[in-house]
């Protein structure tokens, strides 16, 4: 089942409403650039259903769950970061205030390629 919050700057992301660099696109997942990247890659990877934060993901999300950190090694090898192990990425999902969270909307973000990198 798929959930559009009208007031989710994310949901209006998703659905076109507000213009986003698209990085990868599939029934469950959008994929898109960071506005303010911290490095040479940083995408934010969401579900297309809206989810508030990984503080209410459920059981039955974990197939979801599962497709989007299975999928995110493969996006940021297409988008630039270098192979394992001397490249890589990090993974982040803040949660929540004394998380960091500020669009709350769950989202994975994928960070990587040539250091210095703006912060991390
Ligand atoms: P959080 O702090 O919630 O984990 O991360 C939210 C991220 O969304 C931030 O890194 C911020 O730069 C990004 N962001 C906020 N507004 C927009 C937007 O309108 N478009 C895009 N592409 N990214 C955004
Ligand atoms: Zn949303």
């Amino acid at each position: 089942m798929s959930h559009h919050d009208p007031d989710c700057l994310f949901c209006n992301i998703i659905a076109g409403q507000i213009p986003s660099k698209k990085v990868y696109e599939d029934e469950q997942v959008f994929a898109f650039h960071d506005i303010n990247p911290w490095a040479p890659v940083h995408f934010l990877l969401v579900p297309k259903t809206h989810i508030a934060s990984m503080a209410q993901v459920t059981p039955e999300q974990a197939p979801l769950l599962g497709h989007m950190l299975a999928l995110a090694p493969r996006l940021a090898a297409e988008q630039g970061c270098n192979p394992y192990p001397e490249g890589g990425f990090r993974l982040v999902v803040n949660t929540g205030t004394e998380g960091g969270q500020e669009v709350h909307h769950l989202h994975m973000h994928v960070i990587g390629g040539p250091r210095p990198w703006k912060k991390g």
